[in-house]
């Protein structure tokens, strides 16, 4: 059986030499007109040309760096990587007699080499290679739209190709770091999420400015490899925007494995010493903490800034917000999608994966002359982006939800009840791990009777929480869930407390 994008997007190592696809991608690009020109070979970019040419369509992926995207080798794959050696520690110190196998600490070295097996530190061969095999040319270089349904590419030599679109042109280049304004931080080599998924060697002391996802993530996996991880948070909790719940257990968790969390505090200087290298970062409470490496997490802002949006009547630097069909709507003509992250619409590879699905089957829908309406569940509408967003978070421990929190459903105008259940209570739970620690949270909507929100705390969190996706996406009936039987001694049956919970 032919292998989808899916199946290969963190394994496609090396199947061919970088010159070899290079190459290729060149001979394969003689022809310059094409019905979709797809800027960005990120999960986004990737999955839309895909779709298109398994359409019958013709598509042209450009990439100005690595195809596979932030994703593939600085953000999801690595940190994920880099944070699994010590969850499945941590999973053993959990278990009696399990516990007494672990004798030392993690071995830096071997978890470091174990994360550049998965991204063949950033060597994206496997990747290109894939592209051309499923039929879709690659051309290396920058992308700018110049007019309508028109793209020029500079290469790295400087040579510019111009790739016109018969249908459509699809933006999927993603998001980049933003830097506060902190005197300094743009002078001392600061570290973004580039270098805390790739870097060498463990840091001694690392200071984390930031207290959401990314910041967590590698707070807990660099603590976990040896350094002394501070976090220097300017809110009063970690991870707001999530239920309190989330946030809770993860100070507890990280503050458990030895991070100090400091609270209402912001950087206001750094500076690194050139001869001892290391850095000195002044907070506006009138501390000094001294450190080895900085890590910037503060949050990312759209690569839109040298895409020649100009041409097509939008702002540059902007993000490009898009219906359902991922189709621009602040731009007049009809031509120009926007996949991925750089539509701010859910950003996570999941759900640029998913809108790409989508976008592709719109264009190839409106290229048959059928109109591509959305709102009843088609091929065509990413509809999950405004009411089924999963995410799934590797802190220890794990949290995951999916829709709305209580106070978004509220602000939504919504007739919600919250119930929630210790996970600690449930058997299988208590089976998996001697001190299982796990909160579930559920929001109902009392007037259709459906769950609209699910929060978890606790060990396996990142995987059921695809139970909840199910019920929100299938607006299944409370009445009709609890005929959804977990079995038994699974950490599932928190399934059946919260529905006892909630009077069924
Ligand atoms: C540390 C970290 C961890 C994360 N972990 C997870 C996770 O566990 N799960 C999850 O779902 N999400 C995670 N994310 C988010 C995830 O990385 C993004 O949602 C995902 O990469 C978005 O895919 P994309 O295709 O929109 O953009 P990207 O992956 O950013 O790809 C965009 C591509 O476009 C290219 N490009 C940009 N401009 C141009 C141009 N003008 N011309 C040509 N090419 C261009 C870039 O080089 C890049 O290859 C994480 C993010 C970070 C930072």
């Amino acid at each position: 059986m032919e292998d989808t994008y899916e199946d290969l997007h963190t394994v496609t190592h090396h199947t061919d030499t970088y010159e070899d696809a290079q190459e290729d991608a060149h001979e394969d690009a003689h022809e310059d007109v094409y019905d979709v020109v797809v800027i960005g070979g990120g999960p986004g970019g990737e999955v839309v040309a895909d779709r298109i040419v398994r359409s019958g369509l013709t598509a042209v992926v450009v990439e100005a760096e690595a195809v596979g995207g932030e994703c593939s080798y600085r953000a999801c794959v690595p940190s994920k990587a880099l944070l699994r050696p010590g969850a499945a520690r941590e999973a053993a110190l959990s278990v009696d007699g399990a516990r007494q196998a672990v004798t030392a600490a993690l071995d830096p070295a071997h978890v470091l080499a174990r994360r550049d097996r998965f991204t063949g530190r950033g060597d994206d061969a496997g990747q290109a290679a894939w592209l051309k095999g499923a039929g879709i040319p690659l051309v290396r270089g920058h992308g700018r739209l110049t007019g309508e349904r028109r793209v020029e590419v500079t290469g790295t030599d400087g040579t510019v190709r111009v790739l016109p679109a018969r249908l459509a042109v699809v933006l999927a280049t993603g998001t980049e770091p933003v830097l506060p304004p902190v005197e300094g931080l743009d002078r001392i080599g600061v570290w973004t999420n580039r270098q805390a998924t790739t870097a060498d060697a463990v840091p001694e002391r690392l200071v984390v400015i930031g207290g959401g996802v990314v910041a967590c993530e590698m707070a807990t996996a660099w603590s976990s490899l040896g350094s002394s991880v501070t976090l220097l948070v300017r809110d009063q909790a970690l991870l707001t925007g999530w239920e309190p719940c989330a946030g809770e257990e993860v100070v507890r968790g990280l503050t458990a494995l030895g991070v100090t969390i400091r609270f209402g505090v912001s950087a206001t200087r750094v500076a690194r010493d050139g001869t001892t290298r290391a850095v000195t970062v002044e907070t506006d409470d009138g501390a000094a903490l001294v450190c080895d490496e900085v890590l910037v997490a503060v949050g990312r802002r759209p690569r839109t800034a040298d895409l020649g949006l100009e041409a097509a009547g939008l702002p540059a630097g902007d993000w490009l917000p898009a219906d359902d069909t991922c189709r621009v709507t602040a731009h007049a003509g009809d031509w120009l999608y926007a996949v991925g992250d750089v539509n701010h619409r859910a950003p996570l590879t999941h759900m640029a994966k998913y809108q790409a699905r989508a976008c592709a089957a719109a264009i190839s829908e409106r290229a048959a002359g059928r109109p591509a309406d959305t709102g009843g569940g088609q091929a065509w509408s990413a509809e999950a982006d405004r009411f089924a967003v999963p995410q799934a978070v590797f802190t220890h421990p794990e949290i995951a939800s999916v829709g709305l929190t209580e106070r978004a459903a509220r602000e939504a105008g919504l007739a919600v009840r919250a119930v929630e259940y210790r996970i600690d209570d449930v058997a299988g739970a208590a089976l998996y791990a001697d001190d299982y620690r796990g909160h579930a949270k559920l929001v109902v909507d009392e007037t259709r009777g459906v769950v609209v929100g699910c929060t978890l705390t606790g060990p396996m969190a990142t995987e059921l929480i695809h139970t909840a996706t199910v019920a929100i996406v299938g607006e299944v009936p409370l009445t009709r869930l609890r005929h959804a039987v977990p079995a038994f001694p699974t950490v599932s049956e928190v399934w059946l407390r919260l529905l006892e919970a909630y009077g069924l």
